[in-house]
């Protein structure tokens, strides 16, 4: 089964658009970004690890979130499954540890798609008035997808929650951050022939259909 990457700046819609891909196809969605939340959450060794680079808006350290990722590598579920990997790789060293985990694992990356905009704009608003349910992790926006009612998810009723990394200066240093470190692996997988790049100011929906087409998923 197919290995693909989302790649992109926060508040992009890559985890709006894996959400999708799993949904309609089956595929799984590994996103570095909740995995380490979650052990953030657990109060894990390494989630007291991460916890401060989080908050900052900082990266992990590579080697710790390489250790993630070579984790799920091994399961069989990607294997029959295949994934989106969500917000993995983010640095030039994180690229080739990857390269080099594939090739350990016998498997192919087959194509890196990319969530392009310049709208720092709508990137912050996206970011800013993101909204988690505390209950059952469902993510609207208050700006481009409000709730129903105030403050309670649509899904269940359970309590949004703002993610303390989408503060606004902290949602701004992850886009310096961005821009710094993850996006020269634009040119990194344009030179491999790897890159699909869409426009990452279009509909879930309307981002869906171009993705399948563009693969050839069914
Ligand atoms: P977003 O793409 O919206 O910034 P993520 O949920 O992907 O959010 O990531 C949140 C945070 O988790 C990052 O700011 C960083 O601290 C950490 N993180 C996630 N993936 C990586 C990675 N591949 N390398 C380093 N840090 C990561
Ligand atoms: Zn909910």
């Amino acid at each position: 089964m197919a290995i693909y990457v989302l790649l992109g700046p926060p508040g992009g819609g890559k985890g709006t658009l894996a959400k999708l891909l799993r949904e309609r196809f089956g595929y799984l969605h590994i996103s570095t970004g909740d995995i380490l939340r979650e052990e953030v959450r657990r109060e894990t060794p390494l989630g007291r690890q991460v916890r401060d680079c989080m908050g900052r808006g900082a990266l992990v350290p590579d080697e710790l979130v390489g250790a993630v990722v070579a984790a799920r590598l091994a399961e069989d579920e990607i294997r029959r499954r295949g994934c989106f990997l969500d917000g993995f790789p983010r640095t030039l060293v994180q690229a080739r540890l990857f390269e080099r985990l594939l090739a350990e694992a016998g498997l192919a990356l087959d194509r890196v798609i990319l969530m392009a905009t310049d709208d720092v704009d709508r990137l912050i608003k996206r970011l800013t008035g993101r909204r988690v349910c505390g209950q059952c992790r469902a993510v609207c926006n208050l700006v481009y997808s409000p709730p129903r009612q105030p403050g309670r998810c649509d899904h269940c009723g359970g309590p949004l929650e703002q993610r303390g990394d989408d503060t606004e200066p902290t949602a701004r240093e992850r886009l310096r951050v961005y821009a710094e470190q993850t996006e020269p692996l634009v040119r990194f997988y344009e030179e491999r022939g790897l890159l699909l790049r869409l426009d990452a100011a279009r509909e879930g929906l309307e981002l869906l259909s171009e993705v399948s087409l563009a693969l050839g998923l069914s």
